[in-house]
Order: C-alpha cells, then sequence, then structure tokens
C-alpha cells in the first residue's frame, strides 16, 4: 500500500491510498464515524433558565457543540474502572455556564463554557446558544463524557468521511475542431483547452460524474473517464474534537482490536 498526503491542515486531510481495496477503506470510513471516541456534553443539569427555550432544546444545543477531545486521558464510561453511573474524574468532564443579560438582548456563545478541564473546551467560542433579553438567566451544569457516533452524531468526530475511486482519464488524441463542450460541461473543470486539444488541467477534482463522455457528439466519444481499481482519494474533514490524522489512526486501532478479538474466538472455539 502506498499513501500520499494531498492537503493537511487542522481539520482537513486528503490523502491518496494506491494499492488498496474497497472493503478496506470502507471499514475505515465506517470506524471513523461511528466508532472513534469523542467528547461531548451528555447530562445538563439546569439551575436557572428563565430563556424562551426550553431545558432540553438547550441541552441538544449544548450536546451538538464540538468539544476538544483528550483520548489519552480519558476513558470511555462503559470502560471505566469506576463503574459508576455519575462518573468519576476519568471519564468525565463539568462545565458551567453562568450567563445574564443585564440590559439589551444579547446572544450567549459556548465560549462561555467554563470546564474544570482547560484542555476540554468547545472547539470554537462562537457557537450560539441562546438568546438573552434583559433579565433572563441561564445558569447550568454540563456533563461531558467519551461517546461513539454510533450512538449519538453528537459523538461522531468527523464531519465528512468518504473515498472516491482514483480517476483515469484519456483526451481525445486529436484536436477536436470547433468542439468544446466536454470543456464546458465539467462541473469541477477538469479540463482546458491548450492549442485545440482538450488537456486535463485537475486530474484529482474529477468525481466521475460522467457528464463529459455524455457531451461529447463523437460516436464512440473522443473522451475517455475510467477509474484506477485499487486507487482512492479519501477525505477526512474533523469537526475539530481531535486531528484528522488522529482520527484516521484511531480508526486503524480500533480494526486491529476488532481483528485481534476475532482471531482469538476463533481459536477458542476452534480448541
Ligand atoms: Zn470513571
Amino acid at each position: 500500500m502506498k499513501i500520499e498526503v494531498l492537503e493537511k491542515d487542522e481539520t482537513n486531510l486528503r490523502l491518496v491510498i494506491k494499492e488498496a481495496d474497497v472493503p478496506l477503506m470502507n471499514a475505515l470510513r465506517r470506524i471513523a464515524l461511528a466508532e472513534v471516541p469523542t467528547m461531548a456534553i451528555d447530562e445538563v443539569v439546569m439551575i436557572e433558565n428563565s430563556s424562551i427555550l426550553q431545558d432540553e432544546i438547550i441541552a441538544h444545543r449544548l450536546g451538538l457543540t464540538p468539544l476538544k477531545t483528550d483520548l489519552d486521558s480519558y476513558n470511555l464510561p462503559e470502560e471505566c474502572e469506576c463503574k459508576s453511573e455519575f462518573g468519576c474524574n476519568l471519564c468525565r468532564v463539568t462545565l458551567t455556564m453562568d450567563a445574564e443579560s443585564n440590559d439589551g438582548t444579547r446572544t450567549v456563545y459556548s465560549g462561555e463554557l467554563v470546564s474544570e478541564n482547560p484542555e476540554i473546551i468547545p472547539v470554537s467560542d462562537k457557537v450560539p446558544i441562546i438568546k438573552l433579553v434583559k433579565g433572563q438567566k441561564l445558569k447550568l451544569e454540563a456533563y461531558a463524557r467519551l461517546g461513539k457516533g454510533q450512538n449519538h452524531a453528537k459523538w461522531q468526530p468527523v464531519s465528512v468521511c468518504a473515498y472516491k475511486y482514483y480517476p483515469k482519464i484519456t483526451v481525445p488524441s486529436k484536436p477536436c475542431k470547433d468542439c468544446t463542450k466536454c470543456v464546458d460541461i465539467c462541473p469541477k473543470n477538469v479540463y482546458t483547452i491548450k492549442e485545440n486539444k482538450v488537456e486535463v488541467k485537475d486530474l484529482l477534482a474529477c468525481n466521475l460524474c460522467m457528464d463529459c463522455v455524455e457531451a461529447c457528439p463523437q460516436n464512440p466519444p473522443a473522451i475517455k473517464v475510467e477509474w484506477e481499481k485499487n486507487a482512492f482519494i479519501m477525505n477526512i474533514e474533523s469537526t475539530g474534537s481531535l486531528s484528522p490524522e488522529r482520527i484516521i489512526q484511531e480508526a486503524t486501532k480500533i480494526l486491529d482490536n476488532q481483528l485481534k478479538e476475532f482471531k482469538k474466538q476463533l481459536k477458542a472455539e476452534a480448541k
């Protein structure tokens, strides 16, 4: 297998993966979406809420606010040694909010959540939680826990985790006379015209929609779009709770553990 990094920043990772197959790519994609744990607010104790929103709606909004996650210091509640319904400081983080509007209307943002652990804070402090008018108050205590996307989307570490086949395009060998239909129709601007000839400008942008092939007036079409069987372009966009490379590393670790467990059970059964 060969992996090449195309793009990388704090929340995005784009990879070219060669000599892999669909089952592996799909397993990693699904694990990244549903099984890599991340931190999210799971329980809210409302102390005072005189706003116009019900407690449940505020709790829901807080739950969907992405939190920075520390996978090395915290346990999943079901795996924690405390075995407590309430959790301990290894499986739970307490955040508080005490917001009030003294004059006029104001928006309360996620940045007003105060965490007991300065590492576990909202990814962005600009997520609007609620609007308060003069005299309204919101005071609460929230408990964040690790969880998995398969139980609730708030625990999904990625907003996008997808792959596509690596495109393979054969452009017409001879210049086409007065026809730029394939170039004009491409929604991803893959082609360009150089000296009357169609050229591929941005191969990786191609999403194999085949519009260019259908637009070609020649029969058979002069342009050919195919894909490499064992090469993929993978896109991972993190919510900001974990780095995208950490998410994919965790996914491979989880897959590895599942296979080890399978092997162990198989051995025990076969005895
Ligand atoms: Zn615990």
